[in-house]
């Protein structure tokens, strides 16, 4: 790989999302993967030998040699990607913020934090503008930037548009989510084989109480102004190996026709994809017209990026709501790494790694 590239670690590098990142770091034009870290079980052995490979195809040929380091500062790079435990993520990210890094993280510890950015780039790019608050109120030389829960994300892409043109009132979402996004091994298979379990904890708090409201909320100037919407969430683990798909109503203040509905989001074209962001979908949100889609298995890798667009269907009238439909996402790519790795290629578009490093970016993606 090129030295001119940014460089880029991985923290938790032998996990479900660790591995996405990892996988979708081969290649990328701007990131090139110098650390791969994971707990002190692993440190110190091959990648190889400490990481049972998940994903379609093999580990990339060149990282099976590669020392796994603990989860310090000091290792070579200047993003890192978080896929830790939320248990375990919150000490180790702070302790990269302060020491300079720009920590990407999956864990849930900051969502909710005044002063920490929860984005999805297409949805909220100008909350980046926490960053300033957050360095000047914690005193660290780095910062933190969080990713939504992996079911949020999908539900808020979806209803991103929507709200811009018509204001929501009241969502009512059920999800059927996959095995993945409770990690490796995650659920046992005895549990989960013909069945679904109805429970998945703290998942209905997240997308209830707080993260749709902070994502779609008005940046001030000084703080996010939490959107003014109730949501009802039931959340599921069925037995799909990738992939969220949500059973969304919803009611707005200003009713809309159901071609109201689709033009939204036809016509949606948010920053990322004005901004050809590497890792952005040309369209971010995909109408499918089939009666019985989408479907995990069949469409959770459509779309110009694999993983990265939301998938929507079935829009008809509710009976208790305006309307209904479903939204399908993947969890692992979208729902998390590919969510985090979009989320620094802004960070790196907008200048928050210094101009040199945008305008590098930018010759590296147009080269
Ligand atoms: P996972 O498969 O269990 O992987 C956890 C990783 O963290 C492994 O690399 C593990 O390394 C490392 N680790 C564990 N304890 C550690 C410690 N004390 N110090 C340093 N490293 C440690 O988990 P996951 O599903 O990838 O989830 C990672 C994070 O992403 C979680 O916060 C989760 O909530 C979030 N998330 C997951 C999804 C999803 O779809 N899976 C979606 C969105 C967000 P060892 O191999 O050495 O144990």
């Amino acid at each position: 790989m090129s030295n001119a590239k940014i460089k880029v670690g991985v923290l938790g590098a032998t996990g479900a999302v660790g591995q996405r990142f990892v996988q979708m770091l081969q290649g990328h034009p701007w990131f090139e993967l110098t650390a791969l870290c994971a707990s002190d079980r692993s440190a110190g052995k091959r990648y190889a030998d400490a990481c049972k490979w998940n994903l379609r195809g093999d580990m990339p040929e060149h990282l099976r040699d590669v020392i796994l380091q603990d989860c310090k500062p000091g290792v070579d790079c200047q993003i890192v990607f978080g896929g830790l435990p939320t248990d375990v993520a919150k000490p180790i990210e702070q302790e990269f913020a302060a020491a300079g890094y720009i920590v990407c993280s999956n864990s849930s510890n900051h969502r909710y934090d005044a002063d920490i950015p929860l984005m999805v780039p297409e949805v909220n790019p100008e909350h980046l503008a926490l960053i300033e608050l957050q360095k000047r109120n914690r005193g660290w030389k780095g910062f933190i930037v969080c990713n939504p829960n992996c079911s949020t994300t999908h539900l808020v892409s979806a209803l991103h548009p929507l709200h811009t043109h018509f204001g929501l009132k009241k969502v009512f979402v059920v999800t059927m989510q996959a095995v993945s996004g409770a990690g490796y091994p995650g659920v046992s298979s005895m549990d989960i084989l013909d069945n679904v379990v109805p429970y998945i904890g703290g998942e209905e708090e997240k997308m209830e109480q707080k993260e749709p409201q902070k994502l779609l909320g008005q940046f001030d100037g000084a703080q996010i102004a939490y959107a003014d919407f109730v949501v009802s969430a039931h959340c599921n683990r069925v037995p799909v190996r990738n992939g969220h798909l949500l059973a969304i109503s919803a009611e707005f203040i200003k009713q809309p026709t159901q071609e109201e509905m689709l033009n939204a989001w036809k016509n949606y074209d948010p920053l990322p994809q004005q901004m050809k962001l590497p890792s952005a979908p040309t369209a971010a949100l995909i109408y499918d017209e089939r009666q019985d889609r989408p479907q995990p298995r069949l469409d959770r890798l459509k779309g110009s990026v694999p993983g990265m667009a939301t998938v929507i269907g079935r829009l008809r009238p509710d009976p208790l709501f305006h309307w209904k439909f479903l939204a399908l996402g993947h969890n692992t790519i979208r729902g998390a790494a590919g969510g985090s790795l979009l989320n620094a290629e802004l960070l790196v578009a907008q200048g928050y790694l210094g101009g040199e490093a945008a305008l590098l970016a930018k010759q590296l993606q147009f080269a």
